[in-house]
């Protein structure tokens, strides 16, 4: 297939990160490259595990796995045989509705498992009481508590962050982008709103929202998307990074008539014009349009995101670290998408501590985007970092560097938490 050539440029802005193509040097412009070699990489990828674990000479068994609440709050502990401590804030939201899969179909399952084996654990996990029939946020999002405290137990005992577990540090700083949500207000009423907020944050790009969400091309309300594109271009001027985010408002033909718009007023990319899980339809998008279609937050299967990475259904890849099933298979899109030099600019959800497990992902990663999610930070869980300050200097964040996560939750706040089980 052929891309683009102003898709290339586009990429081109984002290649000072090292996007520039390492396995052909030519086919953004006229040359083709075939499907085939694509889906070669891609696979080898897959095939391959993430972490190398090997250095670990001692077992790490695990002596004690438990979800604990605290009002909305939901926090995982995990402890070996030996005494290492790990520790993880889920995703409130979902954790709401779904937590009892922790004590049903997971736990049970890992006390008593070698970490060290944690890649072969996960495909245990997948098959255990034929958990994969859960594969969504009712698997995933329970997992990914679990893994990510279970990452901080290996970077605690490793003394590395949860970045240098899982690879290199590639950006020990991550410029944010400041999103927000005011869709249901005027275009007049809202930018004053995305005014306040990009203020606060400094950020030097922003995302809003456009369309009425998986809304069959109404808009909400009626007129205001057509007005808000060119209004943010005016208000920001011509050096702020735009995105836009329909949570796929559209079907194909208002997908690309609304994409017209915002290649006009040059934005950066467009996220989810369509309904998620209309495949084709994304890809259709993709390829009519010269703005950057970005997706992939709702993903919850490999396989999925090997179709979207490999037909380049979309520009810039955005697996969400609760919903996608954790770090270490997130990690996986991400390394797929940079074989075929496609971005990976991952979602954020819940409040929690998204952002910080956001940071560590995109510190390993060669292929992050220029710009990351930002949604403020929570003031609600009060912790200790010493190695940064966790606030957003001229919309720059520096990523932690203590051990695992690497910060301190004041354990005043941990004991408030009651066991769910
Ligand atoms: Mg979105």
């Amino acid at each position: 297939m052929k891309l683009n050539r102003r898709k290339f440029l586009k990429y081109g802005s984002i290649g000072s990160l090292g996007l520039l193509p390492s396995i052909s040097c030519n086919y953004f412009g006229e040359q083709e490259r075939s499907i085939e070699r694509d889906f070669f990489e891609i696979d080898k990828i897959l095939s391959q595990p993430v972490m190398d674990l090997s250095v670990l000479k001692e077992p790490i068994i695990i002596a004690s796995l438990e979800l604990k609440r605290y009002k909305n709050n939901f926090i995982c502990e995990v402890i070996s045989t030996s005494g290492a401590h790990g520790i993880s804030v889920g995703n409130s939201d979902k954790l709401k509705s779904v937590w009892p899969v922790f004590y049903t179909r997971l736990q049970p399952y890992l006390i008593g498992k070698d970490v060290r084996d944690l890649e072969a654990i996960m495909e245990g996990i997948y098959l255990y009481k034929s958990n994969y029939k859960l594969q969504n946020l009712a698997l995933w999002v329970p997992w990914a508590t679990i893994e990510f405290a279970l990452l901080d137990m290996i970077g605690k005992i490793q003394n590395q962050s949860i970045g240098q577990l899982l690879g290199e540090v590639h950006h020990p700083k991550i410029s944010v982008y400041q999103a927000n949500n005011f869709r249901g207000k005027s275009a007049e009423e809202s930018i004053e709103l995305i005014k306040e907020n990009v203020n606060a944050s400094a950020a030097k790009a922003v995302k809003f929202k456009v369309g009425g969400r998986m809304s069959k091309n109404k808009d909400f309300p009626n007129g205001r998307s057509e007005k808000l594109i060119p209004l943010v271009r005016e208000t920001f001027g011509d050096d702020m990074t735009l995105y836009a985010d329909s949570n796929g408002s559209y079907d194909v033909e208002e997908a690309i008539r609304i994409g017209k718009l915002l290649e006009e007023y040059n934005y950066d990319f467009y996220e989810e014009p369509v309904p998620f899980d209309w495949y084709e339809g994304t890809r259709e998008v993709t390829r009519k349009l010269s703005v950057p279609v970005a997706g992939g937050e709702q993903e919850a299967s490999m396989r999925n995101f090997r179709w979207l990475i490999g037909n380049r259904a979309l520009d810039i890849v955005q697996p969400d670290l609760f919903y996608f099933g954790g770090m270490i298979r997130s990690i996986k899109v991400a390394r797929m998408s940079e074989a075929l030099n496609i971005p990976c600019v991952p979602h954020i959800s819940g409040n929690g501590l998204g952002y910080l497990y956001m940071m560590h992902f995109v510190s390993c990663i060669p292929n992050a985007g220029p710009y990351h999610e930002f949604k403020g930070f929570n003031t609600q869980i009060p912790y200790q970092c010493d190695t940064s300050k966790l606030t957003s200097n001229e919309g720059v964040v520096e990523v932690p560097k203590g051990p695992g996560l690497g910060i301190t939750i004041d354990p005043d706040f941990i004991k408030k938490h009651l066991t769910l089980q």
